[in-house]
């Protein structure tokens, strides 16, 4: 299939993508990577009067790394953050999170705007943004505003097998007959950067279960996010807060926050020494259903609901056990670090 015919612009700066979208009304689609974008204009599932090609916007695409959080242009393509060495310190859930996106071909071009304001419910980095609790900065001819994650991914009105059909992409709002909006945009906007708190103290993981083997959308992933406190140095560790999003489990990503209640206050290691041949836990039954009882997960030709709300919980244990067993080598490798430059006559 070929697209419609449709105007082509291409600003330079984020001023003129504004004065262009004001002009162009709702007729207007901004393409980023295109990975999304390009698959619904071919298919004609939308058909802009316009088409703004952001990839020549200047000051879109840095990586700003600051004391309590970090800022991300909308541009900024998914393969160049995985590889960012700063984030992988600074941040290092979102390099790894993004490394679970596609293809590196795909994640060459596609960009963090783009992934974001596509909002597929399975997709990983809109789960990762309502687990971090991160903040979509938006501009227009008005000026700017920001959005929460948790107020900015709308349900999808589209019917399942669309939203999670990679090369049936849905998300451009401006046709008759198009899906309606997965997110809080406004036409006119302009997503220009997200920011991710840091959120010190806590270590996140994203576990997904794929589709396919890797390089697609997932059935069902978690973003899990654990603080973790240490009584008097002791190994055991108890959950003071936790932070958990799903991908895939409802019509847009949802946050567990039952989930993450059952979790408060319970000794980790405890929670998962069912998963390594120890005593079972009951508290982990309690966490497994209150994150069930959040998810309405769509039926399609890849999984029932009920398949894909058993894979969440699969999918929660595993995180669970995941973030267990690095709390168990953290302190060993504190003391190892310590005996070693002690032993070289270090202080
Ligand atoms: C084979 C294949 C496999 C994939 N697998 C995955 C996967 O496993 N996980 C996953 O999450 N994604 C996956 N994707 C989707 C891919 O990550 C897309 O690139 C992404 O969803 C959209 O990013 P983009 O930069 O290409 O945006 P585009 O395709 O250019 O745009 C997508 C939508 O967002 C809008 N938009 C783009 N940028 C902005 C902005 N700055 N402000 C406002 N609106 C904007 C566009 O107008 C359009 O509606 C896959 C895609 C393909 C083709």
């Amino acid at each position: 299939m070929k697209p419609p015919a449709f105007e082509y612009v291409e600003p330079r700066t984020v001023e003129e993508t504004v004065e262009t979208l004001a002009e162009a009304g709702e007729g207007a689609s901004l393409l980023a990577g295109g990975q999304s974008l390009l698959p619904l204009l071919n298919r004609r599932r939308v058909r802009p009067a316009v088409v703004v090609d952001i990839n020549r916007v200047r000051d879109m695409s840095a990586v700003e790394i600051r004391a309590d959080r970090v800022r991300i242009g909308a541009m900024g393509r998914l393969r160049e953050l995985e590889r960012h060495e700063a984030l992988r310190g600074a941040l290092p859930v979102l390099p790894a999170t993004v490394r679970l996106v596609a293809h590196p071909q795909i994640r060459s071009r596609s960009t963090v705007g783009g992934s974001l304001s596509h909002a597929d419910p399975a997709a990983e980095l809109p789960a990762l943004a309502v687990a971090l609790g991160a903040r979509m900065v938006l501009r227009s001819a008005e000026g700017e505003r920001t959005v929460s994650a948790d107020d900015f991914f709308r349900s999808d009105a589209t019917d399942a097998t669309d939203a999670t059909d990679a090369t049936d992409v849905a998300g451009a709002t401006n046709t008759p007959g198009a899906p309606a909006p997965r997110t809080a945009r406004r036409p006119g906007e302009v997503l220009t950067a997200v920011e991710f708190p840091r959120r010190d103290g806590f270590r996140f993981c994203f576990v997904e279960i794929p589709r396919h083997g890797q390089g697609g959308f997932p059935l069902v992933g978690v973003c899990l996010g654990l603080d973790l406190a240490r009584t008097n140095g002791a190994r055991a560790t108890t959950v003071t807060a936790a932070r958990l999003a799903g991908a895939g489990v409802a019509d847009r990503p949802v946050r567990l926050a039952r989930a993450e209640e059952a979790l408060r206050g319970r000794p980790l290691d405890a929670l998962v020494a069912g998963l390594t041949g120890g005593e079972p836990d009951d508290a982990l039954d309690g966490v497994l259903d209150a994150a069930a009882s959040e998810a309405a997960p769509p039926s399609d030709l890849h999984g029932s609901a009920a398949f894909r709300t058993a894979l969440l919980r699969t999918a929660v244990r595993r995180a669970l056990a995941r973030l267990a067993a690095e709390a168990r080598t953290e302190p060993e490798t504190a003391e190892a670090a310590r005996a070693d430059v002690e032993g070289r006559g270090g202080a």
